[in-house]
């Protein structure tokens, strides 16, 4: 293992590396460094977010750039408008003991003009978004005709968000000789490809291997029913008192309902999705890198800017579409030399999805029991023991002990702890004394979607009517891909999908049933309205479905009335919906969820 003054590097760099800590380079850096400060080349690194990619571009950018020049000679493109800041502020730490340095950011949402001029006072080293690079090279506001070193940061994101076109544009702009440093965390063919069209001969390095998960990062996977998702979600969280997590889900509204819930119900929680504005997200994001938020939760482009070194768990509220995505997301924890754990919350149907995974990171998961009431008692407890014991007294409270110790003249200590705990403790133990096993057993076939699959169906999954059929051109195929697209499901969360002349029917796990009729409340399609409505038939291939009776559904569709009968109906519509989960599904007794909706003990904030 070489240390930094062994790689070469300069003395206002090596004084800048002391001020910041890093004791010796991390392996993308060993391997980067010298390669970069010893020749002009274009170089392929696969690297994770968190490894010390910037400083292993960074370092050498810095070395070989004229600080007494004015031109602008590095540009770093990536693929948001937080990893671009996040860039800007590392390099300037990096290069403070560089006198002349100036380094410039250039991204949306923020003033172009004043960009422009921060450019025109000298920017030896340009760190921009793609969009707005490209708006400023349109403008004449910025020169890169000059640049040496170009650096493709994340450059798997940054195609994944369609800036091909933006980055072959900006490109066009830069001189032929200059070095392309393309760095990725994983390679899928569009990066080939890339690399291939703008490089030439690069040297290639691998941190890891390609797509692998960083050894930092250790994964984990509980089993349960779909229904028991959210619930399982916050015992992993009371299991670990001092989280610091992002919690992933699949869309921009299941993010937004999630992180309402855990507000709901006492966490410091906060969403982070792309239908909140740009200062929505800010404050977000301050709040969770002042650690005010102990559970971010968020979609996966929300997510990709995230720049926070010491988050503690990434948990998979559910699986992403794109099972390579499961990289990015892990990659969020495990940074800077830290631990973190990746979880993942799946149902039977996905649990072959982990073995994709496996697979894919070249590590294996462990599969791990939703701890139970008691457990999470315990925790809570000497959690609260343990902060207790490192609490430094606040003479504050001198002037009220008397009368506090007056109170407490007869009470032993004994007596005393045991009262003290019981505030905090009782809080969880009513909460959770009735609680239920979480856990689905592998291979079992009760309770998990699988069940509901089976003719006559379970109460784990919901059926639906829809007023369209093979005479608008569906077949079952076409149907499910069309309801997965609308409702941004994964594949296998629409199922027994029966396309009849006129009219279909399909399954959805119950807890995607209000989010189903929700989308197709006066929705229309190919200008006609699209009804779907829970049908009474559970199991579908029986022919005795309340909608099933053909004819007087067909009569139904189309057309204004259609939609006045629908909006006539809405209240009615969902007095329906009620009616029919009282009446086919069991109440449910678990204690997680008892006392209206997520009742649940106040969590210490931090
Ligand atoms: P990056 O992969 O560039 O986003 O870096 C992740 C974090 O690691 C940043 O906060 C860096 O400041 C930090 N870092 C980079 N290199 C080192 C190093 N050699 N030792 C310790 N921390 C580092």
């Amino acid at each position: 293992m070489s240390t930094f003054q062994e790689l070469g590097l300069n003395d206002d760099l090596l004084h800048a590396i002391t001020d910041l800590g890093f004791e010796k380079p991390s392996e993308v850096q060993e391997k980067a460094i010298p390669i970069l400060l010893n020749s002009e080349t274009d170089l392929v690194a696969l690297a994770q977010t968190g490894t010390g990619k910037t400083a292993a571009f960074g370092f050498p950018m810095l070395e070989k750039i004229d600080v007494n020049s004015r031109t602008t000679q590095g540009l770093i493109l990536s693929p948001t408008r937080e990893l671009c800041l996040q860039i800007t502020n590392e390099m300037k730490q990096y290069g403070k003991y560089c006198k002349g340095l100036n380094v410039v950011a250039i991204y949306g949402g923020s003033s172009i003009t004043d960009q422009a001029r921060e450019v025109k006072r000298g920017a030896q080293i340009i760190v921009a978004t793609p969009g707005r690079m490209k708006d400023m090279i349109s403008r004449r506001l910025v020169d890169i005709s000059k640049i040496q070193y170009s650096v493709l940061d994340e450059a798997d994101e940054m195609l994944n968000m369609g800036f091909k076109e933006d980055i072959t544009d900006i490109l066009s702009h830069t001189p032929e000789d200059k070095s392309t440093w393309l760095f990725s965390a994983t390679m899928p063919r569009e990066v080939a490809r890339i690399a291939k069209k703008f490089m030439d001969n690069p040297q290639e390095i691998t941190v890891g291997n390609k797509n692998e998960s960083t050894s930092n990062v250790s994964h984990e996977y509980y089993l349960v029913n779909s229904r028991d998702r959210y619930q399982a979600l916050k015992r992993l969280a009371d299991a670990n008192p001092d989280i610091f997590s992002v919690v992933f889900c699949r869309t921009k509204r299941d993010t937004q309902k999630v992180a309402e819930n855990l507000i709901e119900d006492g966490y410091s929680a906060g969403a982070l999705h792309g239908d909140l504005s740009q200062n929505q997200r800010d404050l977000v994001m301050q709040s969770f890198r002042k650690n005010q938020i102990q559970m971010l939760v968020a979609t996966d482009v929300a997510a990709r800017g995230i720049d926070v070194d010491d988050i503690t768990h990434v948990i998979n509220y559910q699986l992403p579409d794109e099972i390579e995505t499961y990289t990015h997301r892990s990659g969020r924890t495990g940074r800077a030399g830290k631990t973190g754990v990746s979880m993942v919350i799946v149902s039977k149907s996905e649990v072959r999805k982990i073995k994709s995974i496996e697979r894919i990171i070249k590590r294996e998961f462990e599969k791990k029991d939703i701890p139970d009431g008691m457990e999470i008692c315990e925790v809570q407890l000497m959690s609260l023991a343990n902060k207790i014991h490192n609490t430094e007294v606040n003479h504050e409270i001198d002037q009220y002990l008397t009368s506090i110790n007056e109170m407490f003249e007869e009470t032993s200590k004994e007596e005393l702890i045991k009262k003290f705990f019981s505030v905090e403790f009782t809080r969880f133990f009513n909460y959770y004394q009735k609680s239920k096993n979480l856990n689905v057993a592998e291979g079992s076939r009760d309770g998990g979607r699988e069940g509901g699959r089976a003719f006559g169906g379970n109460s784990n999954s919901t059926r639906y009517f829809i007023n369209v059929g093979e005479k608008d051109g569906f077949d079952w195929m076409k149907l499910k891909d069309f309801l997965k697209d609308q409702l941004q499901l994964g594949r296998d969360d629409v199922f027994k999908v029966e396309v009849k002349d006129s009219f279909s029917f399909f399954n959805t796990e119950n807890e995607t049933k209000e989010k189903v009729l929700a989308h197709f409340t006066d929705f229309k399609h190919e200008g006609r309205f699209v009804n779907v409505e829970v049908s009474e038939n559970r199991g579908g291939g029986r022919r005795n479905d309340r909608r099933g009776g053909g004819g007087r559904r067909d009569d139904k569709r189309g057309g204004g009335r259609r939609s006045d009968d629908r909006r006539g109906g809405s209240g009615n519509r969902s007095d329906r919906r009620r009616g029919s989960d009282s009446g086919s599904k069991p109440r449910r007794s678990d204690s997680d969820s008892s006392g209206g909706n997520f009742s649940r003990p106040r969590r210490s904030r931090r």
